[in-house]
């Protein structure tokens, strides 16, 4: 089972009223129309309520956000008060996140689950004036998420204070990693209590985690609900070999011709770099595509306002980088772009679980140059599995020049009557004859006349 796919309630698992959570937290959970716990939050809560130290391997989507966040209040609830004394509300949990937006994203949970308590909960992150997170800290609050630079900040300020800190949760610790957050880890850890509870999720186990964990988790509980390096069985990935001036315009044919055939126009599209990311939503506007960028360079408030635009589908296009897009909760993503592959391929797989979530249909597309052969080669060793090649498709030229139209996915069996547009609508339709993503025997590229692999 896939990562992504785990998002389906676990159907013999506890129900939440099962779990013993406390009056106000359940009544929450049932507010939030959740009705059976996820995979992550059957295997994860029993252990966190235990107060155990937990590692787990589970990405967005997959629920991962309740699974601690439901226990820790239900951990911290019986210190609750409702004195106005901010000697009262000492921080006693603290969430920390390697982006704004998935601090953002958690706190938006953590405040929904927390709303019947009496625990305080806040968010703090860079890129917005510090002085209101400056009055809600000072307030006193029982449950921070916090990025790692911003939270430095109000230590050095003297307006968060660790020393009552029970429990930690390092969320996308990997990121973290990634974006050089270990030395304010480091420090950020030295200053909370080691008599307490931590928590560490991860996509994957990596051996710079194992050794995070080593250092910072006692005796955890390793949970693992997804496999390592899958995508969910039902995105179907295509790789269009395109140069690189042409990538833009492959670009807009693919979107073009994904309206053409009736598909959504909504896709997330990745660069790898920041100044890459603006140009080509510059460009795509230019183009007739309403499309945003997200990347670091953009202010929190800017960042806020594409992504709402683009959820509540004002915005089609969302142009992303790697750090700006990890985290975002955006459900349903029915198309996946990667403009460049990206340098690691573990990233890739990251990239491309955006799309095909909790069952639905996903595509998944990459532009390649040849210049990026040997990414492409170190993520099919990944993936153990060859990606198909196809033509771009060119919607200008109408159906029969379209290979989105009559593209097999796999190589036609004689026997079988030739697939169609039609038989690809029913398809569509039906999940159950989706064609599989294995490439066909023959290069298929070379059947339709487009791309061939260099030799
Ligand atoms: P996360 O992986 O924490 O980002 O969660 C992904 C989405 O799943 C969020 O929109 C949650 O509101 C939702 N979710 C979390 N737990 C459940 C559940 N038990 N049943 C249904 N949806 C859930």
């Amino acid at each position: 089972m896939s990562t992504e796919q785990n998002i389906s309630p676990v159907e013999k698992a506890p129900t939440f009223a099962e779990f013993g959570f406390a009056e106000p937290i359940l009544r929450a959970i049932l507010e939030q129309g959740y009705t059976q716990p996820t995979p992550i939050q059957a295997q994860a809560m029993p252990h966190v309520m235990q107060g155990r130290d937990v590692m787990g391997a589970a990405q967005t989507g997959t629920g991962k956000t309740a699974a601690f966040v439901l226990p820790i209040l239900q951990n911290i609830l019986p210190l609750a008060s409702n004195s106005a004394s901010p000697a009262r509300h000492p921080i006693r949990a603290l969430v920390l996140t390697p982006t704004r937006e998935l601090a953002d994203q958690v706190a938006d949970n953590a405040f929904k689950y927390a709303k019947y308590t009496d625990i305080r909960t806040a968010v703090v992150f860079g890129g917005v004036d510090m002085s209101a997170q400056t009055t809600l800290l000072r307030s006193g609050i029982e449950l921070l998420i916090a990025t790692p630079g911003r939270l430095l900040d109000h230590i050095t300020q003297k307006t968060a204070n660790l020393s009552q800190v029970q429990i930690l949760i390092l969320d996308e610790a990997d990121r973290m990693l990634d974006m050089g957050f270990l030395p304010d880890l480091q420090r950020i850890i030295s200053l909370i209590p080691a008599q307490r509870q931590t928590l560490l999720f991860s996509a994957t186990f990596s051996p710079e985690i194992k050794k995070l964990a080593q250092s910072y988790l006692r005796d955890p509980v390793t949970i693992e609900v997804a496999r390592q390096n899958a995508a969910a069985d039902t995105v179907q990935q295509v790789i269009h070999m395109v140069p690189s001036e042409q990538k833009k315009d492959a670009v807009v044919k693919v979107l073009n011709a994904r309206i053409q055939k009736g598909l959504s126009r909504q896709a997330i599209v990745f660069t790898n770099s920041r100044i890459g990311c603006s140009k080509l939503a510059s460009a795509l506007e230019r183009s007739g595509i309403k499309a945003g960028a997200i990347h670091g360079d953009k202010s929190q408030i800017e960042r806020m306002q594409i992504l709402e635009a683009f959820k509540n589908g004002t915005m089609d296009v969302l142009v992303a980088t790697d750090v700006a897009a990890r985290g975002l909760d955006i459900a349903d993503m029915p198309c996946v772009i990667n403009h460049e592959l990206p340098f690691n391929a573990e990233d890739y797989v990251h990239r491309i679980g955006r799309t095909g979530r909790a069952g639905a249909r996903g595509d998944a597309i990459a532009l390649v140059d040849p210049s990026e052969e040997r990414l492409l080669a170190d993520i099919e060793k990944l993936m153990n599995r060859q990606l198909i090649r196809m033509p771009v498709p060119d919607p200008a030229g109408g159906v029969a020049a379209d290979p989105f139209f009559y593209m097999p996915y796999v190589a036609q069996d004689p026997n079988q009557p030739a697939k169609t547009a039609a038989s690809d609508e029913v398809a569509k339709t039906n999940p159950a004859s989706q064609p599989s993503i294995k490439p066909a025997a023959k290069p298929v590229a070379a059947l339709l006349g487009g791309f061939k692999k260099k030799p």
